[in-house]
């Protein structure tokens, strides 16, 4: 397994250019993820990670060794990457034990025979080697995929979309389990998807993609606590932008009160000296922000609400007109229109200036 480093990419298709300065550092043994709309460049990034793309500037490294630069790169082939494609891309006519076999050509039948049952065993699917693809589930066809790819020791896995085809609910318990799958090989891994969910139960690193560029490469907590601009704040996790006014270099208030934790860096007192104090900004409430209380003097009106089972995800007009979202436990079952108490729980202030 090996360090994955993209450092400053981009490719174009003709005059298009469709990645741009893309730079992010794998670490050996980390599973990274590109998280980003359809259409940002994922696949684009893979393939150029792959060996199928050339790149126009920057360079690619695997394990130190460079494998793309301008003008230049090393086979697909000699990369020892494995991918996991969305659509399984199994062959249909080889059981399941030929399937994870394929990549071992070189060695001998007996080694071959014992990665494959290793391997099998690794993904749950010790007593399938001899079934046919059509026979398995979605879900237990993505795993043997994974296995086919992890079977030949790649230096890097690389996995586009791999759960898009299956139900909300196996996705999730498929990606914990691909998590743990690679996690026990220490494989390095890239995963592509536009499924927040997907990107945080997999991945140690996510870099949120948007038009080809990285807009922020961050750990999970740190993208949805403290996102690096508006797109970040707005493409991953819910919640409101209300307006706000800077106090100093650690508080804003807002309508609901006063905020502390740090100013944006344009509106604090080295960026931005004249607009030091009154700096108008934009602050992000998640729906964990707002806490419903019914002791709480602080009252908003319920326009709107979501049954998340467990939870109601309420929209609250706020005395302004403001919207904000605010998670709350479902035995607190209030009708649309009903005024309740809340109470403000931020940790970290995340505010943007106002353009
Ligand atoms: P994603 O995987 O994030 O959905 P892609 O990397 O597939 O995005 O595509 C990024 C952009 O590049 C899209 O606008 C797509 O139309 C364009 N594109 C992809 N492949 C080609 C190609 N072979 N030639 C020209 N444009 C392409
Ligand atoms: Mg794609």
């Amino acid at each position: 397994m090996a360090e994955l480093i993209l450092d400053s990419v981009s490719q174009s298709y003709g005059t298009r250019q469709i990645i741009a300065d893309l730079s992010f550092t794998l670490p050996e043994g980390a599973i990274g993820c590109l998280l980003g709309p359809s259409g940002c460049g994922k696949t684009t990034a893979l393939r150029c990670i792959s060996g199928f793309e050339a790149i126009q500037s920057g360079e690619i490294r695997i394990g130190g060794d460079v494998a793309s630069r301008p003008g230049w790169m090393l086979p697909a082939e000699k990369r020892r990457i494995g991918m996991v494609f969305q659509d399984y891309a199994l062959f249909p006519h080889l059981t399941v034990a030929d399937n994870v076999g394929f990549g071992l050509r070189g060695e001998t039948h007996a080694a071959r025979q014992a990665r494959i049952a290793e391997m099998l065993e690794l993904v749950g699917l010790g007593g399938h080697a001899g079934q046919f693809p059509h026979q398995l589930s979605g879900g237990q066809q993505q795993r043997v995929a994974l296995a086919r790819a992890l079977a030949p020791r790649p230096r890097l896995i690389l996995m586009d979309e791999p759960f898009s085809n299956l139900d909300v609910e196996l996705r999730e318990r498929l990606s914990l389990e691909v998590r743990d799958i690679l996690k026990r090989e220490a494989t390095t891994a890239l995963i592509v998807t536009h499924d927040q969910h997907e990107a945080f139960s997999l991945a140690d690193w996510v870099g949120v993609m948007h038009r080809g560029r990285i807009q922020q490469w961050d750990t999970p907590y740190r993208l949805y606590h403290e996102p690096a601009n508006r797109f970040v704040a707005d493409f991953v996790g819910q919640g409101a932008l209300v307006t706000g006014e800077v106090i100093n270099d650690h508080q804003v208030e807002i309508e609901l009160g006063v905020l502390n934790g740090h100013v944006p860096v344009e509106c604090d007192a080295s960026g931005c000296d004249e607009c030091m104090r009154n700096c108008q900004v934009d602050v992000l409430l998640r729906p964990d922000d707002i806490i419903h209380d019914d002791d709480s003097l602080m009252l908003a009106e319920i326009e709107n609400k979501a049954f998340r089972g467990a939870e109601f995800l309420y929209t609250l007009r706020l005395p302004s007109g403001q919207r904000a979202l605010s998670l709350v436990p479902s035995h607190h079952n209030h009708a649309i229109g009903e005024k309740i108490g809340i109470r403000l729980a931020v940790d970290h202030v995340v505010a943007f200036r106002r353009e």
